[in-house]
């Protein structure tokens, strides 16, 4: 009888799982995403700023997994008595039976924390929100050109990023080079200049650097000033409606795109609700990466114990990867009937970039800022990425950089209208 092997996400724990198990004898391999493609988050800053073209972004699961069965689709219930899991696709309801269930639905960005955020507010976590948010920017400036009203070209023309953490820093950098450019590059808004406002819970922007590797956060802070990002400090966003985002302390801010970066919530399929779970609703695992007979998870969506003893394993890409490879070999070592192996990856380190030469990273505990930390980043960033194919094209891509050493450039501008610009207010943000 076929082993059924089903996993449930195509981000990085689910396709570097079930690249481990696919193709074994007697073992069908089923991926199961909402997204017919993975995507690589990483490049979020490249992507606003264009260095990065958005379809290296993201690469067809069929491609980066052949020989699984794919369903596009949603995940429904989980049974963990009966081995089954529900799904469904544009093709209507399955059930399918498993025997062994990886569990790698990650996390969403967590906009329902602040009342009008998902209805007003953009999101960076799913490329599709980050193809609108980018061409809304591109619309905004086309829109503030044409506008004879100065406090409405001012309004336009000022975009607020909530969450100071990477991806929030990395992304008010991003949109206030863009939006610098677009802006000079537009002679009906000579004199004009567009302002990002950073919004931060704590003192300082970066706080989980903080206090061991305070110089790379002072770094980063340095580059966000250098870029023109106003960074406002214990400014916790309150709300946001169809005029603004309103602050805790009151505080009406006039723009008129809000970009949320306040963190993930994790998702777990119905159904596993009896699992343990931590503080942040993330499932229990042991060493082995198991919630259940059977049943794997890793990533965004686990609380996996850190190999040091220290708490969970950080939330991001990298750590995704490497629990997924450990959720794949363990399910190949119970098919073969062997004991699982623990997680034992120590980690490598983290790494932001705040525009091409300026990096903030941490390479195996040592602090690395500028040209050093952006290249480290890079080169893990293509290593990283999960298509040979897709890493290459975006390397030859890289050299037509005019920071860079060029083959002919195609500019950010012309790639944003890949992306149309649309009224904020007539478009969803999904
Ligand atoms: C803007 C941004 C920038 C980031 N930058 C970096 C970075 O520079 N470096 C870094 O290391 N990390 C970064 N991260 C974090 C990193 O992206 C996550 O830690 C990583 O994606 C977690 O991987 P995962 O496999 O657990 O989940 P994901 O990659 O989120 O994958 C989850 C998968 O599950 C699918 N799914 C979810 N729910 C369902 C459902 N109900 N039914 C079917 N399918 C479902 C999704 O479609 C997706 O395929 C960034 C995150 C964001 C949002």
């Amino acid at each position: 009888m076929t082993t059924e092997v089903v996993v449930l996400g195509g981000g990085y724990v689910g396709v570097w799982a079930a690249r481990r198990v696919v193709g074994r004898r007697g073992v069908r391999v089923t991926l199961v995403s909402m997204a017919p493609h993975h995507s690589f988050h990483g490049w979020t800053a490249e992507v606003i700023t264009g260095h990065v073209a958005p379809e290296r972004a993201r690469v067809p699961l069929v491609e980066l997994v052949p020989g699984a069965r794919h369903i596009h689709g949603v995940v429904g219930t989980v049974d963990t008595s009966a081995r089954t899991v529900d799904v469904m696709s544009a093709t209507g309801a399955q059930r399918l039976r498993y025997d062994h269930l990886v569990v790698a639905t990650g996390s969403r960005d967590a906009t329902d924390r602040v009342p009008g955020l998902t209805e007003h507010g953009w999101s960076l976590k799913h490329d599709r929100a980050l193809l609108e948010m980018n061409g809304n920017l591109a619309g905004v400036v086309e829109m503030a050109a044409r506008t004879a009203d100065p406090a409405h070209r001012r309004r336009l023309l000022h975009v607020v990023v909530a969450g100071a953490g990477f991806a929030g820093t990395e992304a008010a950098c991003a949109i206030a080079q863009r939006l610098r450019a677009a802006v000079a590059a537009e002679s009906a808004l000579a004199g004009e200049r567009a302002t990002v406002t950073l919004l931060g819970a704590g003192a300082d922007v970066l706080p989980s650097l903080r206090p061991r590797l305070e110089a790379v956060a002072e770094y980063a802070a340095g580059k966000l000033v250098e870029a023109g990002v106003t960074v406002r400090s214990n400014a916790r966003l309150a709300s946001v409606t169809p005029t603004g985002p309103v602050l805790e302390d009151g505080t009406v801010l006039a723009a008129a795109t809000v970009i949320s970066a306040l963190g993930q919530t994790p998702v777990a399929p119905p159904g596993l609700e009896d699992l343990a779970t931590d503080a942040a609703g993330r499932l229990v695992t042991d060493r082995f990466l198991r919630v259940a007979e059977n049943v794997w998870a890793g990533g965004d969506c686990a609380a996996v114990p850190h190999p040091a003893g220290s708490g969970p394993c950080p939330a991001n890409a990298l750590w995704a990867i490497y629990h997924g490879k450990r959720i794949g070999a363990n399910i190949v070592r119970a098919l073969r009937g062997r004991e699982p192996a623990p997680f034992r990856f120590p980690g490598l380190g983290q790494g932001a970039s705040y525009g091409i030469g300026r990096g903030a990273a941490e390479l195996y505990g040592v602090p690395l800022t500028g040209w050093v930390a952006w290249l480290a980043r890079w080169v893990f960033f293509h290593a990283y990425m999960p298509s040979r194919r897709v890493a290459l094209a975006t390397l030859v891509e890289w050299r037509r950089h005019p920071a860079l050493p060029q083959v002919g450039a195609q500019p950010w501008e012309d790639r944003g209208r890949a992306a149309r610009p649309h009224d904020r207010r007539s478009t969803a943000p999904r």
